[in-house]
């Protein structure tokens, strides 16, 4: 069976993770991560939301409106939310999955305290675009409209040759095992303000707590139960299960419909064992990327010509962190590839103002977003996948589409 996704992991982040004799370990994280993407400060957390909550809660945002695509990761409206603020919902455009631009200007008003811009799928957005529009509404207003660089798919993402994770006042990183790199679990945030900093910390100092021992033996359980999932013959069973009960859908669910919530553990510090592991994925970041480049290249290249089958763009500068084509047939297609022993993946298989927890804050029509929501699907993209198991992929989708 061909997963859907598989965290670069080898014996290397098990070693990491088994190291308990090392200590500081999060500073270290935090330093190298900073460095790697040339920003002068880096912090750890338990998840990226908790990041993003921290920075509305440290800036002392209340009843704000925050503006974020209407297509983009749901734990990101429910940060909004928790955090005592307003989502205000823009759609995006087909040709990138980004926020369209075009609309954001009318979105932006006197409570409007934050712009949250995502990469999605590794995606640039236009950031020049954005900023000369966020400074205008700035001039016009008359206060300050913070940038907030949403990187989880997009760490070293590149728009004009400049990195987007320092196009504004600040970003934030996922890096639980679906991200590009991973510290078991757990978030960042980068920034080159000293002030913005200060306060993250300070808010940090207060209110974050230090997790359990238990907790710290649970990640290592979790780590090396991945390694043995994600083993061939193991991951049909896996698969499986995932398909037939509810067992692993249980474990890898992390939003509900219906409700707005953050998981129990979102004020917790990064744990030590979660950062030795970080810290060998950076070593890997930029190989990684090498070999999600040429992924998203050969699919281009094989998928080509197909009716029926809409695929996702090669701009200069993405990282690839997914490859999604549309399709009309999603669930056809995805039970007939499972036969093949190909699991495709689904995310984001929602639009946000469309859930039933957001619908009190959805102000018109959400088009593409909805579209998305009904027809995107992942293609397996993650790096060490054989060529073998590329070509079995597209040679599957070309005979059914042909
Ligand atoms: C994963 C993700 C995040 C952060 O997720 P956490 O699970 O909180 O670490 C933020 N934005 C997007 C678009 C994501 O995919």
């Amino acid at each position: 069976m061909i997963p859907r996704l598989k965290p670069y992991y080898n014996h290397r982040e098990l070693i990491a993770a088994l190291s308990f004799f090392r200590n500081d370990s999060v500073r270290e994280y935090q330093h190298k991560f900073a460095e790697l993407f040339n920003t002068k400060t880096a912090l750890a957390f338990s998840y990226g939301r908790s990041a993003l909550y921290t920075i509305f809660k440290a800036l002392e945002f209340e009843n704000k409106e925050i503006i974020v695509p209407a297509y983009t990761c749901v734990v990101v409206a429910n940060a909004i939310v928790i955090s005592g603020n307003i989502p205000r919902f823009v759609d995006i455009s087909l040709d990138d999955y980004n926020m369209n631009l075009d609309l954001l200007a009318a979105k932006i008003n006197k409570n409007t305290a934050a712009v949250v811009a995502t990469h999605l799928f590794g995606y640039p957005l236009n950031t020049d675009k954005l900023k000369d529009i966020v400074s205008s509404a700035e001039k016009r207003l008359g206060h300050k409209i913070w940038i907030i660089q949403d990187c989880a798919h997009s760490f070293g993402t590149r728009w004009n040759g400049k990195l987007v994770c320092k196009q504004g006042d600040v970003a934030i990183y996922g890096l639980n095992i679906s991200k590009m790199i991973s510290s078991i679990f757990g978030g960042m945030l980068t920034t080159d303000d000293d002030r913005l900093a200060k306060k993250i910390r300070l808010y940090q100092d207060q209110k974050f707590t230090k997790s359990s021992v238990i907790k710290t033996i649970k990640r290592l359980l979790y780590l090396i139960s991945i390694r043995i999932a994600f083993q061939n013959n193991i991951y049909r069973i896996v698969n499986f299960l995932e398909e037939e009960t509810s067992i692993i859908k249980s474990l890898t669910n992390y939003y509900q419909e219906d409700k707005i919530d953050l998981p129990y553990d979102f004020l917790e510090n990064m744990l030590e064992i979660e950062a030795r592991v970080g810290i060998e994925q950076l070593k890997k970041y930029s190989k990684i990327i090498d070999l999600r480049h040429r992924i998203a290249q050969y699919y281009s290249k094989n998928l080509s010509g197909l009716n029926g089958i809409i695929l996702p763009p090669i701009i200069e500068g993405s990282t690839y962190s997914h490859y999604v084509p549309r399709v009309n047939d999603r669930q056809k297609l995805l039970l007939k590839m499972r036969k093949q022993g190909i699991q495709l993946g689904w995310l984001i298989e929602y639009s946000i103002p469309e859930m039933k927890a957001f619908r009190q804050w959805k102000e018109g029509e959400f088009i593409n977003s909805r579209i998305c929501s009904k027809t995107t699907i992942n293609l397996p993209n993650w790096p060490g996948m054989k060529k073998k198991n590329l070509e079995k992929i597209s040679s599957g989708i070309n005979l059914y589409y042909k």
